[in-house]
């Protein structure tokens, strides 16, 4: 679905991210692209590479026309404006279709497989310093290995010399790239391919092992290895209290629970999301609720808390953290919790925008001592995990 052309300032490269693929080998039902990598889908990853970049300056993203609510629940804010359109039956087609929905002003493109999340810095800088001098450039990394032919068993070998692992982005010079594909018949590997056919000259770039293509439920481990070296792993804890006072029901984790009484507080008093808001906020380092939503400031009178929680989750996404785990203790006699805790685990991954999997709800009494043993408010304990990789 193409949005509206945004405007935006130089600079003139833009990266076309090809998400059209249906790569179901490594598992979850999901296409590749859509499936998580630590914390964060692999496609949302791919973006934040070049969204991070300061020499890009737009992003188009060519999903497949059935992938809108997988595309809706991956994307993450960005700092440049995201045109989203469909691709096409073929990968050629996809990109034509992405080169077609690139913004005006644009120069050179970077074309990039969403299944490739780790591409560094270094990559593009290198595609984009060779596009000085050339109408395409790549990065590759040179083959290593012994080359063999067989099948069983060898029957031959291949020189490996001036053999390259292709990789992407694949860059070029926007009306080279168009041109190339308005001519080409269709079937290429990729878009070096493409250009190569339209008599386009390409340079080779640094290639990086890092920048390796998710195909397998193998590739998927080995890239987590790869991001676990310079991990920042952050825990936060929470701990709220709301008393009990008049009232028909509580606002627990985003949910109406009929009660005989309600919980007070300057908010709705929804004690789970005011708990799990706080752990989030002392994860990052940045506060508590009252820092951001002061009790005295009367805007905040009755508002509903999700308003909090979606603060603190955009929060640490600005700053680069996927939240990966949250567990959350509710400590009640009464309402009960068990009846409600799938449907509040639901809720909350919702708010937290990540899976089910990886949030938790229980619940425990104080047998009846204490102020919610005798029934005078509801207290909750919450730690989350959030990762930057
Ligand atoms: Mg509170």
């Amino acid at each position: 679905m193409s949005e509206t052309r945004p405007e935006f300032p130089r600079p003139t490269a833009a990266a076309l991210i090809v998400a059209g693929g249906r790569g179901l080998r490594a598992g979850a039902g999901i296409p590749k692209q859509y499936r998580d990598l630590a914390g964060l889908p692999v496609i949302a990853r791919a973006i934040a590479a070049f969204d991070a970049h300061p020499s890009i300056g737009a992003l188009v993203v060519v999903r497949h026309a059935d992938d809108a609510p997988l595309f809706a629940q991956a994307r993450r804010a960005t700092r440049l404006p995201l045109i989203e359109t469909i691709g096409g039956a073929t990968r050629d087609a996809s990109v034509r279709a992405g080169l077609a929905a690139l913004p005006e002003g644009i120069e050179t493109v970077l074309i990039h497989d969403a299944a490739r999340p780790l591409v560094s810095a270094a990559v593009i800088d290198g595609v984009l310093a060779a596009l000085e001098t050339h109408d395409g450039a790549a990065p590759a990394l040179p083959v290593t290995d012994a080359l063999w032919r067989g099948a069983g068993t060898v029957t031959g070998t291949q020189a490996r010399d001036g053999l390259w692992r292709a990789q992407t982005p694949q860059g070029f010079r926007l009306g080279a790239i168009r041109a190339a594909h308005a001519a080409h018949q269709g079937g290429a590997a990729d878009d070096v391919e493409v250009a190569r056919a339209h008599g386009l000259t390409v340079a080779i770039t640094p290639g990086d092992e890092a920048n390796l293509k998710l195909t397998t439920a193998a590739d998927f481990d080995r890239a987590r290895r790869l991001m676990e070296a310079d991990m920042d792993v952050r825990t936060g804890n929470g701990f709220d209290v709301h008393r009990f006072g008049p009232g028909d029901h509580v606002m627990l984790c985003g949910l109406k629970l009929p009660h005989e009484r309600g919980l007070q507080g300057h908010s709705d008093a929804d004690v789970g999301l005011h708990t799990l808001t706080d752990a989030i906020y002392g994860a990052l380092c940045e506060g508590d609720i009252g820092t951001h939503f002061p009790p005295s400031d009367p805007q905040w009178k009755g508002a509903e808390s999700h308003i909090f929680l979606t603060h603190a989750v955009e929060m640490a996404q600005a700053q680069g953290f996927a939240l990966t785990h949250a567990d959350l203790t509710l400590i009640c006699e009464r309402p009960k919790i068990g009846p409600h805790a799938a449907a509040m685990r639901a809720r909350l991954a919702e708010l937290l925008r990540v899976e089910v999997g990886r949030v938790s709800v229980k619940a425990t009494t104080t047998e009846r001592l204490g102020f919610p043993g005798r029934e005078e408010g509801i207290a909750a304990l919450a730690t989350v995990t959030l990762v930057k990789s």
